[in-house]
C-alpha cells in the first residue's frame, strides 16, 4: 500500500533553512526561520526559563499525567497573563482554557472545537496570513475564506477592502485576527481598527478566534493585549490561541494555550467538557515540562521580573534593528522609502522586493529569506546590517 504514496515536498522554510545550514559562506545570514535570535546569532534560554528549570529540577515530585487541559495552575495564570487577571470575563467564570502543544497545538484543537460547534461554519482568514494556518484549521474540517489584509503596494493594511469582505460573512462564521505581530507582515491593527472590526462581527454575528503567538514582542505584554482583552469584553464567545514559543522561548517544549470564551459560566463549563473530550481522542494530554517551566515563573514575582525584563529586552532589540535598518537603507541611497518597516511590530515584515531579487540575495550573498520577501529582522545584527544593506543595494540596483 505504502509503494503508491508520492512524496510531500518539505515546507520552503524548512528547506530554506537546511541550505542556509549547508552554506559556508562566512557572512551568511538566515533571516528565514521564525525564532528570534540575540545579537550573537543564537536563538537563546532565557535566564528565568534556566532558573525555574533548575527548581524545578529539585521540587518536581511526579511524572504521573496531568489532564488534558494541562494544570489549573498553569492555565489559571495563563488567563491572567492574557486577559489581565481582574478582566470582567474571568471574573465572571466565562473563560476555560487548556495547555495545548505549542500554539499550532491550540489553533488546531480550537478548530476541532469550532467544527464540532457547527460544520457549516467557514473561517475567515488574512490574505496573506501564517503558511501553517490553513493545514491546521481546514485539517479539522473548517472551510477556510480569507479577506484582504497586507497591501504590497502601500505596505499597510487594505483596511476597506478586509471590512468590505467581512460584509460577505454569514452570522456564526469565525475570524481569524492576529493578536499582535501580524505573521507574515507586522502590519498590525491599530485600535480604532480593532473597534471597527468589532463593530462589524458584532452587527453580523462573527465570532473572533485570536491568535496571539507573540504577546510582548510588539509594544509590550499588556499593550499586545488589547484586541483580545477588548473582544472579550464585547462577545459573548470567542476563542483565542496563544504560545510561549517566542515570549519564553519555548520553541521545542511545546506549550501552548487555548481558552474559550463562553456567554456564561455554565456554557464555559460544557464548552470546556467538549474541548476536554476533543483533546482526550488527539494526544490525550499535553507535554507537561514547558508549561511547569510557564508556571514556575509566573508563580513567582522575582522570576516574572526576570522574564519580563529580559522580554523586553528582546522587544527592544527588534524595534532597535528597524529603526538602524530603515537608516540605513536611506543612507545606502536605494531609491524608494524603507519607513513601513520601522512602523510594524514583531519579528516579520515585508521587504517587498521581487522573489527574483530575493533568490539573488540568496545566490550571490548567501542572505536566506522566503521568496515572498518576508524577513525574520531579529535574524540581523550590528555585524551584519553593513553587509545586509550593501548586499541589497546591488540586487536593486542591478
Ligand atoms: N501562530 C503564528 C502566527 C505563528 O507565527 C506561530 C509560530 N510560528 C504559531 C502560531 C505557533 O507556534 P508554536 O506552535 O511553535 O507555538
Amino acid at each position: 500500500m505504502f509503494e503508491q504514496l508520492k512524496p510531500v515536498p518539505q515546507d520552503p522554510i524548512l528547506s530554506l533553512l537546511a541550505d542556509y545550514r549547508a552554506d559556508t559562506h562566512p557572512h551568511k545570514l538566515d533571516l528565514g526561520i521564525g525564532v528570534y535570535k540575540d545579537e550573537q546569532g543564537n536563538t537563546p534560554i532565557m535566564r528565568a526559563v534556566k532558573e525555574a528549570e533548575h527548581r524545578l529540577l529539585t521540587t518536581e515530585k511526579s511524572k504521573s499525567y496531568t489532564t488534558p487541559a494541562g494544570t489549573d495552575e498553569y492555565n489559571q495564570l495563563a488567563r491572567a497573563l492574557v486577559f489581565g487577571a481582574d478582566h470582567a470575563a474571568l471574573r465572571d467564570q466565562r473563560v476555560v482554557s487548556a495547555q495545548t502543544p505549542g500554539g499550532c497545538g491550540a489553533l488546531r484543537m480550537g478548530a476541532e472545537f469550532l467544527h464540532g460547534c457547527n460544520q457549516k461554519s467557514r473561517v475567515w482568514v488574512s490574505l496573506p496570513t501564517w503558511a501553517n494556518h490553513a493545514p491546521l484549521l481546514a485539517g479539522a474540517g473548517l472551510e477556510i475564506v480569507e479577506y484582504p489584509y497586507y497591501d504590497y503596494a502601500t505596505h499597510g493594511i487594505q483596511f476597506e477592502a478586509m471590512l468590505e469582505a467581512l460584509e460577505q460573512a454569514s452570522a456564526g462564521d469565525f475570524v481569524l485576527l492576529h493578536g499582535c505581530c501580524h505573521n507574515p507582515s507586522g502590519a498590525d491593527l491599530n485600535r480604532e481598527q480593532w473597534h471597527a472590526v468589532a463593530d462589524l462581527m458584532a452587527r453580523k454575528g462573527l465570532i473572533p478566534f485570536v491568535d496571539m503567538a507573540y504577546q510582548g514582542l510588539g509594544n509590550g505584554l499588556d499593550q499586545d493585549a488589547f484586541g483580545v482583552r477588548m473582544l472579550a469584553e464585547r462577545f459573548p464567545e470567542m476563542l483565542v490561541a496563544t504560545s510561549c514559543s517566542k515570549n519564553v522561548g519555548l520553541y521545542r517544549e511545546r506549550t501552548g494555550t487555548l481558552f474559550i470564551v463562553a456567554a456564561n459560566r455554565a456554557e464555559a463549563q460544557t464548552a470546556g467538557s467538549q474541548l476536554f473530550s476533543k483533546i482526550r481522542s488527539h494526544y490525550s494530554m499535553p507535554p507537561a515540562h514547558g508549561a511547569a517551566i510557564v508556571e514556575t515563573i509566573l508563580a513567582d514575582a522575582g522570576l516574572t521580573a526576570s522574564w519580563e525584563y529580559e522580554l523586553a529586552a528582546m522587544r527592544e532589540r527588534i524595534q532597535g534593528l528597524r529603526q538602524q535598518l530603515v537608516a540605513a537603507i536611506a543612507a545606502s541611497g536605494i531609491d524608494g522609502d524603507f519607513a513601513f518597516i520601522q512602523q510594524q511590530f514583531g519579528m516579520f515584515s515585508f521587504l517587498g522586493i521581487t522573489p527574483l531579487q530575493v533568490e539573488q540575495l540568496r545566490q550571490d550573498y548567501s542572505i536566506y529569506m522566503i521568496n515572498s520577501s518576508r524577513m525574520n529582522i531579529a535574524g540581523l545584527n550590528q555585524g551584519s546590517m553593513d553587509y545586509f544593506v550593501s548586499a541589497l543595494t546591488e540586487v536593486l540596483s542591478a
